[in-house]
């Protein structure tokens, strides 16, 4: 029986937000898989901030997406034939599956996921690759202390949520910022933050320096624009800044906006460094194992935001940029 297949193919660069019509959604049969390979129907897709800038012409620390192509996106599946030693029919996987509802892939580069350890969507957060983004920009490039006071924004988010509770566990005071009354309570009342400041209704650099009152010693930056320029007014001594991500800038269409006050690393002996998780690969176990025994002893709390229907993905991604979405937005493409 041959499978339908309905994916998503960028068909223009987009210019600011994305729209439907920069993608075409199209149908062709699913692939059998040739020797090395196997046949993965998608359950799960992550989407992800960093796909807005996947969709731009010109290098970046990936290649761009190229016209025509199917959309790039993590995902989790299930290996339904296999031409591969390592996988049987059956097994739940994760790898670069695209924004499509079957991927025949190389086996080489998928990895085999136990449900047994947290729901299967967690692996696309947590336990997935804006998980291992927070583990390694903190712990390897913030380098927090106890008693130090780390800040993060876009903390509501995915990598947000787990920045802010690793920190907890490392004993640090953690101030979050985010938007809207509801995240701001959240990190507060479930997730243990000692403060948050939510960046659409208050003031932040008065609210900031109320919540740091010795200064920011860890400041991982997810949003980029004015709230790093505030961030930057506020440093300890020493301060770390991880340049994690700047979604505040992802759409621009008048370039990127960069800080103003970066003299205040100069004053502080300060530093700003930018990481990719994709540099830490071969230590990703590590840091799996230790945040899903984090998560098993309740020290780690984890949250989804599911959509469902591989049909919504444009309007589904937007969510991000609207902040729209409330913890690890995946989109769910099948039933397990
Ligand atoms: P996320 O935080 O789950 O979702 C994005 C959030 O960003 C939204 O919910 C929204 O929250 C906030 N946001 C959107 N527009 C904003 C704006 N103009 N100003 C301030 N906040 C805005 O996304 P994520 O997957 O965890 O990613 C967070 C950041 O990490 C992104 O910048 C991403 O590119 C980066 N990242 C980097 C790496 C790396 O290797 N360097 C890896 C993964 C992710 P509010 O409701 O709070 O506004």
């Amino acid at each position: 029986m041959t499978l339908v297949n309905h994916q998503f193919r960028l068909a223009a660069r987009p210019v600011g937000m994305v729209k439907r019509s920069d993608f075409n959604y199209v149908e062709e049969p699913a692939r059998s898989p040739s020797e090395g390979e196997v046949l993965v129907k998608t359950l799960y897709l992550s989407l992800d901030p960093a796909m807005r800038g996947w969709m731009n012409e010109g290098k970046s620390y990936i290649p761009p997406v190229q016209i025509g192509e199917v959309m790039r996106a993590g995902g989790i599946g299930k290996v339904i034939e296999s031409r591969h030693a390592g996988f049987g029919v059956g097994d739940f996987v994760q790898g670069g599956l695209g924004i499509q509802e079957y991927a025949t892939v190389d086996g080489k580069t998928l990895a085999k996921v136990d449900p047994a350890v947290a729901p299967l969507p967690v692996f696309l957060g947590t336990l997935g690759m804006p998980g291992m983004t927070a583990y390694f920009g903190l712990l390897d490039i913030g380098k927090p202390q106890p008693g130090e006071t780390v800040v993060v924004s876009g903390a509501a988010g995915a990598v947000g949520t787990v920045v802010g509770q690793i920190a907890k566990i490392k004993g640090c005071r953690v101030v979050g910022i985010a938007g809207g009354a509801a995240k701001c309570e959240y990190l507060t009342q479930t997730l243990g933050f000692d403060a948050a400041v939510d960046y659409k209704s208050e003031d932040v650099k008065k609210v900031l320096r109320q919540h740091c009152p010795k200064g920011i010693d860890v400041y991982f930056d997810n949003v980029g624009g004015e709230i790093l320029d505030i961030a930057l007014t506020q440093l300890a001594r020493k301060a770390r800044i991880v340049i994690c991500g700047a979604i505040s800038q992802y759409n621009s269409t008048e370039g990127v906006k960069g800080p103003s006050n970066y003299l205040s690393l100069l004053v502080n002996r300060a530093s700003m460094t930018g990481m990719v998780v994709f540099d830490y690969a071969d230590r990703y176990p590590e840091a799996g194992r230790e945040m899903a025994g984090w998560i098993k002893s309740g020290k780690l709390k984890t949250r989804e935001d599911i959509v469902t229907g591989i049909e919504t993905f444009p309007e589904t991604l937007l969510k991000l940029f609207r902040g729209e979405n409330f913890g690890k937005l995946v989109l769910k493409v099948s039933d397990e």
